[in-house]
């Protein structure tokens, strides 16, 4: 169900702006707009939950999706294995900089990363 105090959600509906790379009955892929490298994407199942905390059996496709999709966006923008690579991200809390409690994967690449991340 669509938030209205979840910003996520607002570009989900079409009722924010967003650079939409991708999207699908379970998903849409986004630019960042504060890209943290050339290519920086994030994936976010249309079903609002805060977190990877909610994780459960009956979101299984969806999180599985939103690995798939992660992989095919990344090919798209030409982020191959051989290519450089690129990482994808889940952060889970404010601890470690999760800032928007919609939950969404990160897929960046087109630089050289170090690890471990910051
Ligand atoms: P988190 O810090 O929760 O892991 O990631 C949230 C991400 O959402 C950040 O990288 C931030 O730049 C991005 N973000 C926040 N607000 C907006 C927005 O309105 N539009 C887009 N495209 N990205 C956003």
């Amino acid at each position: 169900m669509t938030r209205t105090d979840c910003i996520f959600c607002r570009i989900i509906a079409g009722e924010l702006p967003a650079t939409v790379v991708h999207q699908d009955e379970i998903c849409v892929a986004f630019r960042d707009i504060n890209p943290q490298a050339p290519v920086h994407i994030l994936v976010v199942p249309r079903e609002h939950f805060a977190s990877l905390d909610e994780a459960t059996p009956e979101r299984r496709e969806t999180l599985g999706h939103l690995l798939v999709t992660a992989a095919r966006v990344a090919n798209a923008e030409g982020l191959t294995e051989k290519r450089g690579g690129y990482r994808t991200v889940i952060n889970t809390g404010p601890g470690v900089g999760q800032s928007v409690f919609h939950l969404h994967l990160h897929v960046l690449g087109g630089r050289p990363m170090s690890w471990p991340p910051g």
